[in-house]
Parts: structure tokens; C-alpha cells; sequence
């Protein structure tokens, strides 16, 4: 339980961390790109390799933070559903069960008469339509 909770933890703060240090090296990139160039167009191209290898870098650490801290917020999320909206759903379902056994005790699953289909209730032994028995003697 505890183990979790440091996870969780190690998870968001890692994740945060990976976000700033993305958005940083994102920053960086940009001053790199937009920064003095230089006179000669190698400089440039060289810059813009950098600038593009900054980005994909910072790009990486983005999602990967943002992932991490997705999860962190995630588990408590589904630790509530477990927690509070488990008891409800079987609360629900031990309210349907209970009102199918009533319906079953007041008779309302129906057989169908074979004489002229009328539907009377199942422990019936004559046909409330058509007054014929519903099933031969036993
Ligand atoms: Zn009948």
C-alpha cells in the first residue's frame, strides 16, 4: 500500500521534472535556432541539426513526463471507482436480482397456453382464457 503510494509519488514528480527539463531544452533550442547564426551557411545547418535534435529530445522528454504524470493522476482515479462505484454497481445488481426473484415469486414469468396461446402464469393449471388445462396430468 505504501510501496504505491512512493510509486505514485516517484511518478509524478518524475514526470513533472521530465516536463520542465523538455520545456527547458525546447527553450534552449529556439534560442539556438533564432540566436546569432553566424556568417557561414555550415554554422547554420549545423545549428539547425542541433536545434532539430534539441527539439526531438525535448519533444521525447514532453510525452514521456506527461505519460508519467497521466498514470500518476490515473491510479487514485481508478482506486475511487474501485472504492466507491464497485459498492454501488453491486448494490444495483442485488436490487435487479432481488426484483427478478419477486417477479418470480408473484408470478410473472408466464407459460403459454397450447390451446390458444394465451400467457397465464406459470403455476396455473388451467388457462384463464380459454378455461382448458395447461399441461396434461401429471
Ligand atoms: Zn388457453
Amino acid at each position: 500500500m505504501k510501496e504505491k503510494t512512493n510509486t505514485r509519488m516517484m511518478l509524478r514528480v518524475g514526470g513533472i521534472l521530465l516536463v520542465i527539463i523538455g520545456v527547458i531544452i525546447m527553450i534552449y533550442s529556439f534560442v539556438t535556432l533564432f540566436g546569432n547564426f553566424g556568417p557561414s551557411f555550415v554554422e547554420a545547418k549545423q545549428k539547425s541539426i542541433t536545434w532539430l535534435g534539441l527539439s526531438a529530445l525535448g519533444g521525447i522528454l514532453l510525452v514521456t513526463g506527461g505519460i508519467m504524470f497521466y498514470f500518476s493522476i490515473i491510479r487514485p482515479i481508478s482506486k475511487y471507482v474501485a472504492n466507491e462505484v464497485s459498492p454501488a454497481i453491486t448494490t444495483a445488481s442485488e436490487a435487479f436480482r432481488k426484483g427478478i426473484e419477486k417477479a418470480v415469486r408473484e408470478k410473472i414469468i408466464k407459460v403459454k397456453c397450447p390451446h390458444c396461446g394465451y400467457l397465464e402464469s406459470e403455476d396455473a393449471e388451467f388457462c384463464s382464457k380459454c378455461g382448458k388445462r395447461l399441461r396434461p396430468l401429471q
